[in-house]
């Protein structure tokens, strides 16, 4: 029988191949291989889908973090509080723009950011918090922006896993700033690496902007030490040809979620996700918890299906941010039990029935 996948990337190229050979051919054609008029164009139809009024395309989702932290204030001497349980880019980014790493724990049950142990981490220092939109539901922006109250907290949300996804009808970015990664495995995927940052306010956007342009918008004005993190135009036809049917993607997610949850109702050892109320999941992980999971786990990829876990090691327990110490129990306690079912628009129920039935025999 054939391998299942984690994620079908060919099966997604499919069916957007023919746009991204003439969209290739149109950039190869004016050699626009860094910005140009088909990455403003792709800026303009992002910031749309996400019902803001700006995109910037930089090179990645690391450097979105980061240039968007830099655009909101922060630097060296500030802290800035993420939880302990994400990708280690989150981290980096806040390293990256030199300011102190904050780790708080995750919710036991969503494993998104401790609202409360995140506003309880607040200091004079802290500049800014990064909720991570993890798996594919928005964390509880709002009830942070309450919390904070007046207080000069800038929220920079970390939507690498949440293309498309809303929180009581609003999508992410819209309480402050957001960045994006179009890592080809992520829900809005390009050919290579590629990030944006999105934002309602005009000045973080120019400042992120310029940041990436190093420094300056001007040829030869830099006014800021930037770096060099463009978005470009080869990947900007894939990401134009692929957004045109991200919302139809993610009802396809969404059904192949509302699936699993049928088929894996029965197994007894299978904790299910959460989703918070409010919230309009797009299942860029459809992440389950099991006793055993790496025994589990083994018995799926050796029965061809691709399973993996998000994320086996939390920050603090990393080599590079073990410095840090701390302890975060429900970090701590849901590492070692997190498996990542495939899942993709294109999964069909037989795939989904044979992932299933694996699991049921791995738990055996
Ligand atoms: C993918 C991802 C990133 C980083 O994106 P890159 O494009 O790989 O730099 C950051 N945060 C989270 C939660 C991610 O999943």
């Amino acid at each position: 029988m054939s391998r299942i996948p984690l994620v079908d990337l060919a099966a997604a190229h499919a069916e957007v191949a023919a746009e991204v050979e003439t969209g290739f051919k149109r950039v190869l054609a004016e050699t626009a291989f860094v910005g140009g008029a088909e990455v403003a164009a792709f800026e303009q139809e992002y910031a749309a889908f996400s019902g803001l009024p700006h995109c910037v395309g930089v090179a990645n989702g690391t450097d979105a973090l980061e240039l968007a932290l830099r655009a909101v204030g922060v630097g060296p001497g500030a802290e800035v509080i993420l939880p302990a349980n994400t990708f280690i880019a989150t981290a980096e980014a806040v390293a990256r723009a030199g300011a102190a790493v904050v780790l708080v724990d995750c919710d036991p049950q969503t494993y998104l950011i401790d609202v409360e142990a995140a506003l309880a981490a607040v200091t004079p220092a802290t500049r800014a918090i990064v909720p991570v939109h993890l798996y594919g539901q928005l964390a509880p922006v709002e009830e942070l922006r309450n919390g904070l109250g007046g207080r000069d907290v800038a929220i920079v949300e970390d939507a690498a896993q949440s293309q498309g996804a809303t929180r009581h009808g609003r999508g992410s970015g819209a309480d402050g700033i957001a960045a994006t990664s179009f890592y080809p495995g992520k829900n809005l995927g390009a050919y290579g690496d590629a990030g944006a940052v999105t934002t309602a306010s005009e000045q973080w956007a120019t400042t992120v902007r310029t940041l990436g342009s190093h420094g300056g918008l001007r040829k030869y004005h830099h006014d800021l030490i930037g770096v060099n993190s463009r978005l470009d135009g080869l990947q900007a036809v894939v990401l134009r040809a692929k957004l045109a049917r991200l919302a139809g993607w993610n009802d396809q997610r969404r059904a192949a979620a509302a699936r699993y949850h049928h088929l894996l109702a029965g197994l007894d050892d299978v904790v299910l996700p959460v989703t918070l109320e409010g919230n309009e999941h797009v299942w860029h992980i459809y992440c389950v918890r099991v006793p055993r999971r790496d025994d589990v786990l083994a018995k799926l990829n050796a029965a061809g299906i691709g399973a993996a876990i998000h994320y086996p090691i939390p920050v603090h327990r990393t080599g590079a941010f073990a410095h840090l110490g701390g302890s975060f129990p429900h970090a701590e306690a849901v590492a070692p039990e997190l498996l990542s079912l495939p899942i993709y628009p294109q999964i069909t129920a037989d795939q989904q029935a044979r992932v299933a039935e694996q699991l049921a025999a791995a738990l055996r």
